[in-house]
């Protein structure tokens, strides 16, 4: 099936029932299944027990250090081994290049753990580009101004290594270079640069995560006036869409995707994320893994990814709390949708087991108007760091201090918030700012 037949398809799944959806979710299922069991020494034994009859749940759950130590057998295709990707990999200017001219690598982040290396074949890459073709818009009106104003996308990510969202956009770079509709801004350079970049381009789209789109938006020399602002890669919370469409004046929306299961979820007019249901599996489950009924907070996810045959994510584990609905949407779609609670990752943990949403310590210091910018890193279950950007710091830390500390007392906690020398920053790996994060490290 090729890149064509992939888009007709994609195209027409939006207007399938239920029925034919469960119909061709099996379908693609047991090929997939097949598929492993055939060319996959890891998934061969793994489902050695496994019965014909099998449904989905039969099938023994799969964890990011479980298929990265079997990487050479999870593989499906026997040339391909963790050293012959490392040394690839080794090359940056092998980003978004072919190995053998057959897969793409990929590598996560790892802030939540060690990095997984993910391969796409042509086939997940076709199925890439066709949801994101007619899925990426939540409202027509947007792509229809976004095509008029010659569909200029500027991303601002981590415009280096082998992320998904790096990697992806060389890759189509290198194969169309004439293209100059697309511009990817390093998020770790600085922001005058940043600014001055977006302000040439003029983008009619603008993506990027939305907590470094959040600070950018504080510049008021960022003037640049896009159809749309797409934001992915860590929860869009309603304060950070408010702000973004408050800067820039036009619609403002998410998406739910992992480079290991790929686009899980679009983004409806509704503001409803819709489950791809025709190329990814999605189960909510508790922490033993049963499944949790439509409407409840799950505490992990499972997905399965029928597209992907190079490197086979069959009820794979991902660490994300949803809930899925089952209720029709007004927008007339009939596949499932969900919400995102975040990343349990980053929920903190204090003294005698009390945990705290980082969302929480956000919405504190957000109120403290006489900071600017700031960050805040847990260092030890009694202490946290406070980086910040305000015109009188001192007058800012102590009213920061004393609001944090009634917000730790009221949970019975006594927690020492200390001011840092340091600006907040993003992520010196991934690129991505977090205001509210962990670190034990130092
Ligand atoms: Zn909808």
């Amino acid at each position: 099936m090729g890149l064509i037949e992939k888009m007709i398809k994609t195209y027409k799944a939006d207007f399938w029932t239920r029925e034919k959806i469960a119909s061709v979710q099996k379908k693609r299922l047991t090929y997939l299944v097949n598929y492993a069991r055939e060319k996959s020494p890891f998934y061969r034994d793994l489902y050695k027990d496994i019965p014909d009859d099998y449904i989905l749940a039969d099938l023994p759950t799969v964890s990011k250090p479980q298929l990265m130590e079997h990487f050479d057998q999870v593989i499906t295709d026997r040339s391909i081994s963790m050293k012959r990707i490392d040394d690839f990999t080794k090359n940056i200017d092998n980003i978004g290049r072919m190995i053998d001219d057959k897969y793409l690598i990929f590598k996560t982040s790892g802030s939540t753990g060690n990095p997984a290396v993910v391969l796409y074949d042509k086939g997940n890459i076709d199925v890439s580009s066709a949801v994101a073709a007619f899925r990426t818009f939540a409202r027509k009106e947007d792509f229809r101004k976004f095509m008029k104003h010659g569909k200029k996308t500027a991303g601002v990510f981590a415009d280096y290594g082998f992320y998904l969202a790096c990697g992806m956009s060389r890759y189509l770079q290198l194969k169309m270079p004439h293209k100059k509709s697309k511009i990817t801004v390093d998020v770790n350079a600085p922001e005058e640069e940043i600014i001055s970049r977006l302000n040439d381009f003029q983008p009619a789209m603008l993506s990027g995560y939305p907590s470094n789109l959040a600070l950018l938006a504080d510049f008021e020399e960022l003037n640049i006036h896009p159809d749309v602002v797409i934001t992915g890669g860590e929860l869009l919370t309603d304060e950070m869409r408010t702000k973004l469409t408050n800067k820039f004046g036009c619609y403002v929306q998410t998406h739910y995707s992992c480079t290991e299961g790929g686009e899980i979820a679009c983004e409806c007019e509704e503001k409803h994320l819709h489950i791809n249901e025709d190329w990814v599996i999605v189960e909510p489950v508790d922490k033993e893994g049963n499944p949790v009924p439509y409407g409840a907070m799950s505490d992990k996810v499972l997905i399965t990814n029928l597209s992907n045959h190079i490197q086979p994510f069959i009820r794979y584990e991902l660490t994300d709390r949803v809930i899925v609905h089952n209720e029709k949407c007004k927008c007339g779609r009939n596949t499932l949708w969900l919400e995102i609670e975040g990343r349990t990752d980053d929920i903190l943990e204090f003294a005698a087991g009390v945990h705290i949403a980082p969302m929480s310590l956000y919405k504190v210091l957000e109120e403290v108007k006489s900071i600017k910018r700031f960050q805040l890193i847990q260092r030890a279950i009694d202490k946290v760091e406070l980086r910040m950007i305000a015109d009188n710091k001192e007058e800012a830390y102590n009213q920061a201090k004393s609001d944090l500390q009634k917000f730790f007392m009221s949970k019975g906690l006594d927690v020492a918030i200390l001011l840092s020398e340091e600006l907040p920053q993003a992520n010196k790996t991934s690129g991505k700012f977090k205001h509210i994060y962990k670190d034990f490290s130092i």
